[in-house]
């Protein structure tokens, strides 16, 4: 079981070494998928942050 966009091995030793190397690893929402290449729908990155007042 690869994940079909990037093709990391999803299932099986590889797929855990994968994991602790990349942090890589299968989505729960989209098994066909590992966790990079999932869409990601509801995760928002905090793009902007507001700083002030540091002078
Ligand atoms: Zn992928």
């Amino acid at each position: 079981m690869k994940c079909q966009k990037c093709g990391v091995p999803l299932k099986g030793l590889r797929a855990m070494i994968c994991k602790h190397v990349f942090g890589v690893k299968r989505s729960e929402k989209h098994p066909h998928l590992c966790n990079k290449c999932e869409p990601k729908a509801c995760a928002k990155p905090a793009a902007k942050k507001k700083k002030k007042g540091k002078r």
